[in-house]
């Protein structure tokens, strides 16, 4: 396996520091400000979907567009109807650069779309059409030499509604698969854009079907038939576990799932660190993208010698976040997805006030489904039962001798998706990797936002089953597992 291939570029993204370039993006995104989207099922037939329901804005709670949902009928087609794609490896890496060059062409209306419908701010919409199109190009470049697996079904998060959608599909694309597309429930009309885009690329219609629905019919019927070949599944460990036992029970034995799922990600900063940068990687890794991210960090460790003053430092700094309509470009954080999602973190909020244990929140606007940024203190990460998708950091403090005690209770939860380190300490950045059991390692930054190629994403245990999204050994994994040769 060719772990760096020179030649193989990521994409250019948008210099949000150049006036023009926001002068731009302003001007081709206006035309979609008031824009009423409709999304429904798309299969190689004809589809008799449910009638259409809203889908609103979680900035302001207003109707962005409306979804048919799949119905029974619809799910039958398009696993009866579905086609592998038998074409040249240069006829589907040909599609896939030229959807790539699509999503790039359609920035405005997917920026609109991912600001309205997803609640994603301008920063965080940039790094996810980056992140979309580089999951196209570098699927693009390195398609396998093996036989499909057959019908693969790929069922993506609203967090990244663009992405990760992309990602799972494009990878099954690749590999020659036909389709079935489930949308988070959420954010059905960034990816029906999306599956309309492949199509105008030249993926054919019988090879990727988009079926919008709830994870209880439209999930749970592409994941339980004889029929599917594979599943590629981002979300809950609980769903992802309740599709394996699916799987087991209907689909042949050594049928693929590849789950990328919760974290509880953990943080340690220690006296040696830079505190500015220790502080800005924090807050970025905690509260960008409303915490809404399963890489961001949920327990910050300080040592106890260094606590006091980087806890102040990170006060002032979740003071000047601006909580705002990401619309605005200059809104660092945006609401959470959904009312469920904000009761559900403001719940766990009052708790923690209840027991004295809040240290920091933050006021959030009216009006749609924000959540002020807060700081929670704890005893360590074995306080939290499970992991709150939010804007919420929880603190605890160590002493230089726990080091290791720390590292063992960061294992302890099971999860293994993202760790942070700030140290100046050579020794330390060695030993603490070599322990930790988490999917992506990250020293002296912050520990979201990995970039396809280079830093290959996916965790381990509660976390996921590998192989790592936008990494070299992913696309093996879209491949029919009984013809697979494996050498170790
Ligand atoms: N890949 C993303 C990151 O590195 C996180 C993906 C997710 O939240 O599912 O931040």
């Amino acid at each position: 396996v060719e772990l760096f291939q020179p030649e193989r570029k990521n994409a250019m993204g948008f210099d949000l520091r150049h006036a023009p370039t926001l002068a731009a993006i302003e001007a081709t995104r206006a035309p979609f400000r008031d824009h009423h989207w409709q999304a429904k099922p798309l299969l190689s037939g004809k589809a008799a979907p449910e009638s259409p329901t809203a889908v609103t804005n979680p900035s302001d709670l207003s109707e962005i567009g409306t979804v048919a949902q799949s119905s029974a009928e619809d799910i039958e087609l398009a696993l009866a109807s579905a086609t592998i794609w038998d074409v040249p490896a240069s006829t589907r890496a040909q599609a896939l650069n030229k959807a790539a060059d699509l999503y790039e062409t359609h920035f405005g209306e997917l920026f609109a779309l991912l600001a309205r419908e997803a609640g994603k701010t301008q920063m965080d919409a940039v790094a996810e059409l980056r992140e979309a199109v580089d999951f196209l190009r570098y699927y693009a470049a390195r398609i396998p030499d093996a036989p499909p697996a057959g019908i693969f079904s790929c069922i993506s998060p609203w967090n990244f509604p663009l992405a990760i959608f992309t990602g799972q599909v494009s990878a099954a694309l690749a590999a020659g698969n036909a389709v079935l597309a489930k949308p988070a429930d959420q954010t059905p009309l960034v990816a029906y854009r999306a599956v309309e885009l492949l199509h105008e690329a030249g993926v054919p219609r019988e090879v990727l079907q988009f079926l919008p629905g709830r994870g209880s019919t439209v999930g749970a019927a592409i994941t339980g038939d004889a029929r599917v070949g594979g599943v590629a599944f981002t979300g809950s460990t609980a769903t992802a576990l309740r599709i394996r036992a699916a799987m087991a029970e209907h689909c042949a034995p050594g049928t693929p799932l590849i789950a990328e799922t919760g974290g509880l990600n953990a943080m340690i900063v220690d006296s040696t660190a830079l505190p500015e940068q220790a502080v800005q990687a924090i807050v970025e890794s905690a509260f960008q993208s409303a915490g809404q991210r399963c890489s961001a960090l949920r327990c910050l460790y300080l040592q106890e010698d260094v606590a006091e003053d980087v806890l102040t430092m990170l006060q002032g700094a979740m003071e000047v976040l601006d909580l705002d309509d990401p619309w605005h470009l200059a809104t660092d954080s945006g609401p959470v997805i959904d009312e469920a999602a904000r009761a559900k973190i403001l719940a766990h909020i009052e708790q923690a006030r209840s027991e004295g244990r809040v240290l920091k929140e933050m006021q959030a606007p009216q009006g749609g489904t924000f959540v002020g940024p807060t700081l929670i203190r704890v005893n360590g990460i074995g306080d939290l039962e499970e992991e709150i998708f939010g804007p919420v950091l929880h603190v605890a403090t160590f002493k230089s001798r726990q080091l290791d005690t720390v590292i063992d209770a960061i294992n302890a939860t099971g999860y293994g998706l993202t760790f942070g380190l700030h140290t100046r300490i050579d020794d330390r950045v060695q030993h603490v990797c070599d322990r930790v059991h988490a999917g992506n390692l990250y020293v002296n930054r912050n520990q979201i936002g990995a970039i396809v190629g280079s830093q290959p994403f996916g965790g381990e245990g509660l976390s996921g089953t590998g192989p790592k999204a936008g990494g070299p050994h992913y696309l093996a994994r879209f491949c029919a597992p009984d013809r697979q040769v494996s050498k170790d």
